[in-house]
């Protein structure tokens, strides 16, 4: 589609901006910090967010992994180290979205200030679609009744109005690969055509999460085809990130997940910054090279497509 190289160091540099991020303040996560942002400032990518996980379910392992207070002053210290190297570090969340639990996270989100929040649902432990059950779940049904559950709740994490992006739109692909395959769900733009309407009347961005390009569904959640539906149904915000969990997915996909937004017709990201931060109204740019425009002089010397 891109005539970019397999996601890698190669194809995922000189990238504004990785919107998504786990430390080891998120319990399956073991990165510290500092290692993102070398890998940030040797890539050429002069903005990051952290996200770590935080889960309302008192079950959840990120329910209680690392205090407020404790992530906020591990990120905000690193922006402090890492500002004269050229790097922004901003401290984002990825709330575990639950319906019956959204009163508690409207509260959090009202009483802690973060740069940025992304909205996901999870496939928790009690969800049908876990390992031991996801095959008695799908036997029997429909396309359109396995996924209902997972799109239900994405569906009310949108409508919620708390989030500033919704991480990973199809993320059950991942659970469902060896029953439901990645192509069942390119068939079914009627399946997502509510939530992407949901994301453009409420003014929320998409996320196109580079992960999947590493995980079994090999594409990006949401695939291509679904960015450009986002678009075409009048869709306007769009973020990107690679999720990463692990050093070396740091960024990993990145440029596969900007040349998708880039071939939708995006040409920048909508990316909230903390408030009085003198580059909080700046939009983020799809670099021209991913845009498929010629190479301008002076350039930092990206490599050619
Ligand atoms: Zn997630
Ligand atoms: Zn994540």
């Amino acid at each position: 589609m891109t005539g970019l190289p397999a996601p890698g160091p190669e194809a995922d540099r000189d990238l504004p901006l990785d919107a998504h991020l786990h430390t080891n303040l998120s319990h399956d996560s073991d990165v510290p910090i500092d290692v993102y942002c070398a890998s940030a400032v040797a890539r050429g990518i002069p903005e990051i967010a952290i996200t770590d996980h935080v889960d309302f379910d008192p079950r959840a392992p990120d329910h209680s992994f690392a205090s407020f207070a404790t992530r906020e002053r591990e990120v905000r210290d690193a922006a402090a180290r890492w500002a004269d190297r050229g790097l922004r570090v901003r401290f984002g969340i990825e709330v575990t979205y639950e319906s019956h639990l959204e009163t508690d996270i409207r509260e959090h989100l009202a009483r802690h200030p973060y740069d940025y929040a992304i909205g996901s649902v999870h496939v928790m432990a009690y969800s049908p679609y876990v390992g031991g059950r996801v095959a008695g779940w799908v036997a029997g049904r429909t396309f359109d009744e396995i996924v209902a559950p997972y799109f239900a709740e994405v569906q009310a994490a949108i409508r919620s109005e708390l989030f500033d992006t919704i991480g990973h739109l199809d993320y059950v692909k991942k659970y469902l690969v060896d029953h439901v395959p990645p192509s069942a769900f390119a068939a079914r733009p009627d399946v997502y055509e509510p939530l992407l309407r949901a994301l453009v009347e409420t003014g929320t961005a998409l996320e196109v999460n580079a992960s999947g390009l590493r995980q079994p569904p090999g594409e990006t959640y949401p695939a291509p085809p679904i960015v450009e539906q986002f678009r075409a149904l009048g869709g306007l915000r769009v973020t990107a990130g690679s999720d990463a969990h692990r050093a070396g997915s740091f960024a990993f996909g990145l440029g596969h997940a900007y040349a998708a937004l880039a071939a939708a017709g995006f040409e920048s990201l909508a990316f909230r910054r903390r408030a009085g931060d003198p580059r909080a109204g700046a939009s983020v740019e799809v670099p021209d090279r991913v845009l498929g425009r010629p190479r301008e002089p002076n350039e930092r010397g990206y490599p050619s497509l």
